[in-house]
């Protein structure tokens, strides 16, 4: 178990969750010099590779953490830039999405596994003298007219003037404010697995295939087979059933039957199934409490937008709480949420759209529109959530 600090009694904002969007959120206070108080009820991080892809927004936000750059060239080493979406019908190419034409300093999109973010963010609040308080589970939290109390599952308090919940899909501080979480779930199931293998398409692109039996998508994943056989690659797949921890020949029979001969998968790393909702907090303050992140906001993993919108609050509310203009956070980042909700809702339902004629509709209409720079472009820029600065 890591050691960390004693639990202080008092602290201006705590901030419960060290994910990437309580991390994020810690960096940006530690820079401006704001007290603040970071635990998480884990006795560690995680290690799971989880959100696979990094956009370009995001990299521009760790500049701003870091304007010497040293933090993104640090995240932009541990992975693989990529500069294409490649979205196929099966293994048919049928348009692309090129992020190499963007206006940023980052125009690509970083496929690197969610451990090592995290572990790029934990380091640099390391290096501002700061740590996570671990292992201490906020149970409660409740406010007054001055702050707000936190009590642990260990029963100890923390008052703070303010509290943030970045403490994920099932936020306690979310329900301890009262605040909705309206939405709902899918249909499908989400498998994940990261695979070595043989992809004929190689490691360059990221590719989104769909298929009658749900889409798929192919990501290159930084890190090689034993003996250097195969690369690894990361596998998102809707399915109908799946069992919760897809093993090796579920993979290669999945695999196999929507890219018929493209794939060889030779070692199955990490894999998790689960259900996926599309939902968005009603509020993200209720008086001195605030959400952030999964605690705001889940949606599908088309197009690798979770972890991404998660920093980008985390750093929005940390400006917001240094400058005490916390409803401009609201304001700025609820619209946010919502769009990325509709875009990967969207690119879910197209990807997995039933029915011969809709799917042949789709395969008529989606290269006409790709042919065209402004819908391409757009696009790419949405993913990179880059009309977010
Ligand atoms: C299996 C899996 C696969 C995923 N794949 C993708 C993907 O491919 N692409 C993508 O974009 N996203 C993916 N996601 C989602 C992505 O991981 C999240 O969007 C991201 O982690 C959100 O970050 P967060 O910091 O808001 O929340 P989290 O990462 O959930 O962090 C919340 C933190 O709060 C802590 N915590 C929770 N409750 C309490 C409490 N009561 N007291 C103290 N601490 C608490 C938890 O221990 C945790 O460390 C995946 C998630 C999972 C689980």
């Amino acid at each position: 178990m890591t050691s960390t600090p004693a639990l202080p009694s008092r602290t201006e904002v705590a901030v419960v969750g060290a994910g990437p969007t309580g991390l994020a959120l810690a960096v940006t206070l530690a820079e401006a010099g704001v007290d603040f108080v970071l635990l998480d009820r884990q006795a560690e991080g995680a290690n799971t590779s989880r959100a696979a892809v990094v956009h370009a927004r995001t990299l521009e936000v760790f500049d701003e953490l870091d304007p010497s750059g040293a933090l993104s060239a640090d995240l932009v080493a541990r992975g693989i830039p990529v500069s294409r979406f490649r979205i196929r019908d099966g293994a048919r190419p049928l348009a692309a999405v090129d992020f190499d034409g963007l206006p940023t300093a980052h125009p690509y999109a970083l496929m690197v596994p969610q451990y090592e973010t995290e572990a790029v963010l934990l380091g640099r609040l390391r290096a501002l003298g700061v740590d996570v308080h671990r292992p201490h589970e906020v149970t409660s939290a409740t406010q007054d007219a001055d702050g707000v109390t936190l009590t642990t599952a260990a029963g100890e308090t923390l008052r703070a003037a303010y509290a943030v919940g970045a403490d994920g899909m099932h936020s306690t501080v979310r329900t301890a404010a009262g605040i909705g979480f309206t939405g709902s779930a899918y249909d499908e199931s989400f498998v994940l697995a990261d695979v070595v293998m043989d992809w004929a398409p190689g490691p360059s692109e990221v590719s989104l295939a769909f298929g009658a039996a749900g889409l798929t998508v192919i990501a290159p994943l930084p890190g090689a087979g034993a003996e250097g056989a195969g690369r690894r690659y990361r596998i998102v797949a809707t399915v109908a059933e799946a069992p919760s921890s897809p093993d090796l020949p579920f993979v290669r029979a999945l695999l196999a039957e929507r890219l018929r001969g493209e794939a060889r998968v030779h070692d199955l790393v990490w894999s998790s199934r689960f259900r996926i909702h599309h939902r968005v907090a009603d509020r993200y303050r209720a008086g001195r409490l605030l959400l952030a992140g999964d605690a705001a906001h889940v949606h599908s993993p088309a197009g690798g937008q979770g972890m991404n919108t998660g920093i980008q609050d985390g750093h929005a509310l940390g400006r917001a709480l240094a400058a005490g203009d916390l409803d401009a956070y609201e304001a700025r980042r609820r619209p946010v949420a919502l769009r990325v909700v509709a875009l990967t809702d969207r690119m879910t339902r197209v990807a997995t759209a039933r029915g011969r004629t809709l799917r042949a509709l789709r395969n008529t209409l989606l290269p006409a529109l790709a042919r065209i720079p402004a819908f391409r472009n757009g696009l790419a820029r949405e993913l990179a959530e880059l009309d977010y600065r």
